[in-house]
């Protein structure tokens, strides 16, 4: 490993790259921040970016690009058919996961929706080890069902378990013998989006793939949080630890029959694909790509982002590039647990999570605890996280709420856009508001869309708790913003 450690025995994150563009931030005050979230109607989705100081809402298409990202991209070769920057990228990704075919589409749920077109018929069950909401949305409009085959450490916010995202191998064996001729595909995710960031580890990954080749049923991954799982397989699998970050790629993508992912998170970049081996699949799968995304060699992406994506996935390739997001996480997950803030540990990829369950107990699943605290993040400082709980889940077909596994609070870190100082900020102001967090209510509906609703709901306060922890913020802080 290419350590590089402080004399004076700090352990902190040293950032692996020199900033040389950047974006002006504006902190709007205290007042302010009141007033904009009562328009967006506590749904921080509907915030304007110039209202945002921190925006930690997602890793999606908001990573810092690299020097020769950029450059890449002034040499992209537009052309509806045959382009020279999509055969660079193709035998990139063939380079890296050892696979034969490349199928390009817009972004990773494109993916998923090709996938399920071709693979997902009427009373069908997908294992997963957890859904996504897009993968899970995907399958369900294709009459499918998922089912959600965890480590039970996986679902428990505090635990040592380094491997949270691991298949339940046992419970899988058995739902496979008795299910197999309604499973179409097994699905995998690295770095376990909805649970934290959290990783398989490659045992785990082989002992999945073998019960799916003793039943002949794919496995296919969902790689769009790779990078965070390859920099766990490195720094805590014994089975990787002194393997190549490509060779430990190499190694997963063997045990995989298909592998897609968001090039909005793993690749720096904007776009998706689909790898896969030789096999029936792949024509019809291109015919897919063809009807819905565009031609097969751009599929709904522009030329220059799949130059970038290119250079992105070599990037990802090397370990101090990949280290960067979760040794930051790791960071402020540390200082919030040091200070008694719940926090998911270990600290995962993708994010720091705060767990809304015990952060504000007071406030019931019911009154969307997760998206309450991401409103009073945003008084608090200007910061926006996003809500992982029962407001992201959709009623069912009663019209009950779906009471969320965990109540989250998600403050992604989009990889090689944040400094130490501003971590450090988004800390003291999640310390604060822990210290006031009896002054945080809940929060209703006031305009329910059917499909997605925390996207694009409206929501309002069941008191004034938000006035009054706005007053609590200036009494605090009087001379700051
Ligand atoms: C983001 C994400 C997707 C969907 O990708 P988009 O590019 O946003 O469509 C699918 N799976 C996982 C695990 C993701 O994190």
């Amino acid at each position: 490993m290419e350590n590089i450690s402080f004399f004076d025995g700090r352990k902190i994150p040293l950032e692996r790259h020199k900033v040389r563009i950047v974006q002006k931030l504006k902190l709007i005050p205290v007042e302010e921040r009141l007033v904009r979230i009562k328009e967006a109607s506590s749904n921080l989705y509907l915030l304007h970016n110039k209202d945002i100081f921190l925006d930690m809402l997602t890793d999606s298409g908001v990573n810092a690009m690299s020097d020769r990202q950029q450059a890449s991209m002034m040499r992209a070769d537009d052309s509806y058919a045959g382009s020279e920057s999509f055969y660079r990228l193709e035998k990139t990704v063939q380079d890296i996961f050892g696979m034969e075919h490349f199928l390009p589409a817009h972004q990773g749920r494109a993916c998923e929706k090709v996938i399920a077109d071709l693979l997902v018929k009427p009373g069908d069950i997908v294992p997963m080890n957890y859904p996504f909401t897009t993968s899970k949305a995907h399958i369900k409009r294709c009459g499918g069902e998922v089912v959600q085959l965890l480590i039970p450490e996986g679902l428990q916010c505090q635990s040592d378990h380094p491997f949270k995202g691991n298949f339940d191998t046992k419970a899988l064996a058995k739902f496979l013998e008795e299910n197999k001729d309604r499973v179409p595909f097994v699905r995998v995710e690295a770095g376990t989006n909805l649970i934290g960031g959290q990783p398989f580890s490659f045992a785990n990954l082989k002992e999945t793939a073998a019960l799916c080749r003793k039943h002949d049923i794919l496995l296919i991954m969902d790689a769009s949080l790779f990078q965070d799982n390859l920099y766990f397989l490195k720094t805590r699998d014994d089975e990787c630890k002194d393997l190549s970050l490509r060779e430990i790629t190499r190694a997963v993508a063997d045990q995989c029959d298909i592998i897609y992912f968001s090039a909005r998170k793993l690749g720096f970049a904007r776009g998706g694909g689909i790898c896969m081996r030789e096999s029936e699949l792949v024509n019809p799968l291109k015919e897919l790509i063809v009807l819905n995304e565009g031609f097969l060699t751009y599929g709904g992406m522009s030329v220059r982002e799949i130059e970038a994506i290119a250079v992105g996935l070599e990037e990802t390739m090397d370990l101090s590039v990949t280290s960067q997001g979760p040794e930051f996480i790791a960071y402020m997950v540390d200082e919030l647990e040091k200070r008694s803030i719940p926090v998911v540990t270990p600290a995962g990829g993708l994010g720091c999570h705060l767990d809304a369950l015990r952060f504000v107990p007071h406030i019931p699943q019911e009154q969307y605890p997760a998206a309450a605290l991401a409103a009073a993040l945003y008084i608090a400082g200007g910061i926006r996280g996003m809500e992982r709980g029962t407001l992201g889940e959709s009623r069912d077909a009663y019209g009950n709420e779906t009471i969320a596994d965990m109540e989250l609070l998600r403050l992604a870190m989009p990889r090689r856009v944040f400094t130490l100082s501003q971590i450090d900020y988004a800390i003291d102001r999640v310390t604060w508001l822990y210290e006031n967090r009896d002054l945080i209510g809940g929060l209703r509906f006031k305009r329910e869309p059917k499909i997605l609703r925390s996207f694009i709901g409206e929501l309002t306060t069941l008191s004034d708790w938000q006035e009054k922890l706005a007053e609590k913020f200036s009494r605090d802080l009087p001379n700051s913003l």
